[in-house]
């Protein structure tokens, strides 16, 4: 798959600390929900460095958005975050994967667990759902939750079709009913479809985070055939 010159159309901040910015690339055809792209940036002196993003934005020709968190002394998220800015030129390849995907028309019922800036393929199967879909999201405080007002939008559509659970790791807004803490079994079950549903799961986050949520639903009855996971570990080169 060959590179292919992508311009920044704009950015939005999420968080202190996270931004989508949105691409503008001739001859996008789209991509399915859950896919990623790499992106190379190069510096004047021809240093070259390319990371792997998820596409945040609902499927659609000739643009696409990625909501990049920025990791403290990494190479490539503090200048996307921090310094890109409309009208840069970067380079994009994709869309890759081929797993981790949810089609639109995918009838079953689906629970989309995202862990930090994982939510963000998560968040384009939630725009592009036509189909019942909860959302889990671990997030650490409600200052680093990523699509806060779009996932207030999504939850507030009256057809009830989709559903978002925060659960709060670090701090927990005033007068939240549970106190901070890691995803449990327990959280998971509440939240879980019943066994009969043919439901169809999607983890994607840290490693670690992955690892323990596929575990827990292992452990609370999940087949693990039902269950796709995307793990957020560093890439590139
Ligand atoms: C399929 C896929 C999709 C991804 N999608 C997204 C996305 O949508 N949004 C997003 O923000 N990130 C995403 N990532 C992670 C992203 O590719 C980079 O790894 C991340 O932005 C860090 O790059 P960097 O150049 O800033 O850090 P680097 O210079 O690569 O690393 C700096 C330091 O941070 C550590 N590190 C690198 N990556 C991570 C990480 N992900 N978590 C914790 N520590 C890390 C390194 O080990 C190193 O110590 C995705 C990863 C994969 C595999």
């Amino acid at each position: 798959m060959t590179w292919q010159p992508a311009t920044v159309a704009a950015a939005r901040a999420e968080t202190a600390t996270a931004r989508t910015l949105v691409l503008d690339v001739d001859g996008w055809a789209g991509h399915v929900p859950g896919q990623h792209i790499d992106l190379r940036l190069t510096a004047p002196d021809g240093y070259r460095a390319y990371r792997s993003y998820s596409i945040s934005s609902a499927p659609g020709p000739g643009r696409l958005e990625v909501t990049v968190q920025a990791v403290t002394d990494g190479e490539v998220s503090p200048y996307l975050v921090d310094v890109a800015e409309p009208g840069d030129q970067l380079e994009i390849r994709g869309p890759l994967g081929g797993w981790f995907v949810r089609r639109p028309a995918d009838p079953r019922p689906a629970l989309l667990i995202g862990g930090g800036s994982g939510v963000a393929p998560l968040m384009s199967m939630l725009r592009a759902a036509t189909h019942p879909t909860r959302l889990l999201y671990s997030t650490r405080s409600p200052s680093e939750a990523l699509f806060t007002a779009d996932l207030a939008t999504a939850r507030a559509a009256d057809d009830g079709r989709i559903d978002v659970t925060y659960v709060y790791t670090r701090v927990a807004p005033p007068g939240w009913p549970a106190p901070p803490g890691r995803l449990d079994a327990d959280a998971l079950a509440r939240v879980a479809w019943p066994r009969d549903a043919d439901a169809v799961t999607f983890v994607c986050g840290p490693t670690g985070f992955v690892e323990a949520v596929a575990d827990l639903l292992v452990d609370i009855g999940h087949d693990p055939a039902n269950i796709r996971t995307e793990r957020f570990g560093p890439t590139g080169g």
